[in-house]
C-alpha cells in the first residue's frame, strides 16, 4: 500500500493548485471564490519517485466562515484516519490567519506528522508569509507556488523522512527485484551535521571552533525548528579540499535555562529534534565524566530514526587515564547499542582543535555508507553465499525458502528479503543476516533495516 498524504487547510490558499500539481493533470476547477464546492479528490502523486496517495480536502469548506472550523475539522479528521503524513498548506502573500493558527494548533494534537507547506511564495511578496509561518511550531516550512511550480521538488525534503519507508516499501513490493534501476540516488548535497550531547559536554565550543577556522557561507538562518538553528559553511580539509556542511545547532539556544535537571531532559529532546534535520549525528561526550546512561538512551534514540551516528569523547586535553577510559567507552557502546557493531569513536578537544579534523571526515565517510547503495546483483551474490554458509532452518521438516534481497532505500539503509514460511524464521536467523549486510557490504557502522516479506 503507497502511503496517503492528506492536504488541509483553509479556503483559498492553494490547496486545489497543489493538488493538480501533484497529480500531473487539469482535474478540477481551480477558482478565485473561497469555498467553491468540489468533491472529494483523490489522486496519484509522484515527487522525484516519491510515490503516494494524495488526498485533498478542499470543497469541504463551508461558504459561512462563522462554522468553518468545526466543519472543516469534522471533515479532516475523518480523513486524518487513514493518513500517512498532512500537508498543511498557508498562504505566504495574505499571512497568518486567526484560522490558520486554529488548525495549526489542532494539528501539533494530532499524532499524524505535519509538513507546513507556504504556498504562493514566489517573489519577494512571500518571504515575510514564509518567516511568519515558523510561528506554527510545525517545524520548517517549505515555500512552494503551486501555481508557477516552484519548490514543490522541495515537498520531497519534507515528505521523505515521513512517509519514505512507506513508499520503498511498497515500490519494493510491486516492482521486486529492479532495484539496479534506480542506482542513481543523485549527488549529496551539504553535509547535514548535528552535535548532540548532554549540557556541558562541550557542543557550543566545539561549535564556535569549527566555525572560527572555517568559512561561512551565509549568516546562521534562524528557526529551522524554534529551538534550532542552522549554520551553512565550508570546511577546509588538511589536504586544502572544502566541502559543505549545514550545521544543526540546538545547543548555543539552551545557555539561558538553568535548572541542570531541565537541561538534561532538554538535551534529549533537542537530539530528537537535530536527527530530523540531520544525516549524521555527533553524540559528543565529555572525558571527565565518561559514557553515562543518558548518553546511550540519546545513541539509541539517535540509531532508531535511522540518522548515521558517532561518538566523540571531548576535553581529551585533560583526560585521565586515557586508554583505558577510551576503550572502557568502547566496549560500553558496543554492548548498550545493539543495532550497530563498531560506531565510530573519536578523541577531540574543543578547546585546543584535536581531532577536529578526523572527526569531519569521518562524518563525511559515515554518511557515504549510509547513504551507499549496493547493485542487486552484488547482494544476491553474497545472500546466496550467506544462505549456502548457514542453511536457514527447516523447523517441523519444512524447509523456510529465502529467494532474494532487494535493497529497498538508503540513508538509512533498508533491505526486503523475499521467502516463505518467514513467520517460522527465527530471529537468530535474521541477525545473522543483518550482521552478514553489516559485514560484508559494507554497512558497518549505521542502522541497518531489513524487512521480511512472503510475495503474493
Ligand atoms: P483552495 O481553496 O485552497 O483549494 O485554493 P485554490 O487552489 O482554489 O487556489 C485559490 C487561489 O489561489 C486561486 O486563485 C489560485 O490561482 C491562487 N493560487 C494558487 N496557488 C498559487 C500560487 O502559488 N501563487 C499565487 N500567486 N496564487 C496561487
Ligand atoms: P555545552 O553545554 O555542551 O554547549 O558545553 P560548553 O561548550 O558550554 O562547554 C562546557 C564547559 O566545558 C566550558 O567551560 C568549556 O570551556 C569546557 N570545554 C569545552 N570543550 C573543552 C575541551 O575540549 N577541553 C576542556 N578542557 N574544556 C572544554
Amino acid at each position: 500500500m503507497k502511503p496517503t498524504v492528506i492536504i488541509i487547510g483553509r479556503p483559498n490558499v492553494g490547496k486545489s493548485t497543489l493538488f493538480n500539481r501533484l497529480v500531473g493533470k487539469k482535474l478540477a476547477l481551480v477558482d478565485d471564490q473561497p469555498g467553491v464546492t468540489r468533491d472529494r479528490r483523490i489522486g496519484d502523486a509522484s515527487i522525484a519517485g516519491l510515490e503516494f496517495t494524495v488526498v485533498d480536502t478542499a470543497g469541504w469548506e463551508d461558504e459561512d466562515p462563522d462554522t468553518l472550523p468545526g466543519r472543516m475539522r469534522a471533515q479532516t479528521e475523518v480523513s486524518l484516519e487513514g493518513a500517512d503524513a498532512a500537508m498543511f498548506v498557508v498562504d505566504a502573500r495574505s499571512g497568518l490567519t486567526p484560522l490558520d493558527e486554529e488548525i495549526g494548533r489542532w494539528l501539533r494534537g494530532q499524532s499524524v506528522p505535519v509538513v507546513l507547506v507556504v504556498n504562493k511564495a514566489e517573489g519577494a511578496a512571500g518571504e515575510s508569509g514564509v518567516l511568519e509561518s515558523y510561528s506554527l511550531g510545525l517545524g520548517e516550512p517549505i515555500p512552494i507556488s503551486a501555481e508557477h511550480g516552484e519548490g514543490v521538488a522541495d515537498l520531497f525534503q519534507g515528505l521523505w523522512p515521513v512517509i519514505g519507508e512507506k513508499a520503498e516499501g511498497a515500490d519494493a513490493a510491486a516492482t521486486e527485484q529492479d532495484a539496479d534501476e534506480d542506482d542513481e540516488e543523485g549527488p549529496l548535497g551539504p553535509l547535514k551535521l548535528a552535535i548532540v550531547g548532554r549540557p556541558n559536554a562541550g557542543k557550543s565550543t566545539l561549535i564556535n571552533r569549527l566555525l572560527g577556522e572555517n568559512r561561512l557561507l551565509t549568516g546562521p538562518e534562524a528557526g529551522i525548528t524554534r529551538d534550532s538553528i542552522a549554520i551553512d559553511w565550508q570546511w577546509t580539509a588538511p589536504g586544502g579540499e572544502t566541502r559543505e556542511i549545514r550545521l544543526i545547532d540546538t545547543a548555543g539556544m539552551r545557555k539561558k535555562a538553568k535548572v541542570q535537571d531541565k537541561l538534561e531532559r532538554l538535551s534529549v529532546a533537542d537530539a530528537r529534534r537535530a536527527v530530523d534535520f540531520a544525516e549524521v549525528v555527533v553524540l559528543l561526550l565529555d572525558a571527565t565524566k565518561g559514557l553515562e546512561h543518558q548518553d546511550l538512551k540519546i545513541a539509541d534514540m539517535v540509531l532508531q530514526e535511522g540518522r548515521a551516528l558517532m561518538v566523540a569523547i571531548n576535553k581529551w586535553d585533560v583526560a585521565e587515564n586515557a586508554s583505558s577510559l577510551f576503550n572502557g567507552i568502547r566496549g560500553a557502546l558496543d554492548e548498550g547499542l545493539s543495532q550497530v557493531r563498531g560506531l565510530p569513536l573519536l578523541a577531540v578537544s574543543a578547546k585546543t582543535g584535536k581531532g577536529l579534523d578526523t572527526l569531519l571526515k569521518a562524518a563525511f565517510e559515515i554518511r557515504e555508507s549510509w547513504s551507499k547503495r549496493v547493485p542487486t546483483a552484488a547482494l544476491n551474490r553474497w545472500f546466496d553465499d550467506a544462505l549456502d554458509a548457514n542453511p536457514p532452518p527447516a523447523p517441523g521438516g519444512r524447509r523456510i525458502k529465502l529467494r532474494y534481497i532487494t535493497q529497498a532505500g538508503t540513508r538509512p539503509p533498508r533491505f526486503v528479503v523475499f521467502g516463505t514460511r518467514l513467520d517460522d524464521l527465527p530471529k537468530s536467523y535474521e541477525r545473522y543476516l543483518v550482521n552478514g549486510i553489516r559485514a560484508k557490504l559494507g554497512f558497518d557502522a549505521v542502522p541497518v533495516r531489513v524487512v521480511l516479506k512472503s510475495p503474493k
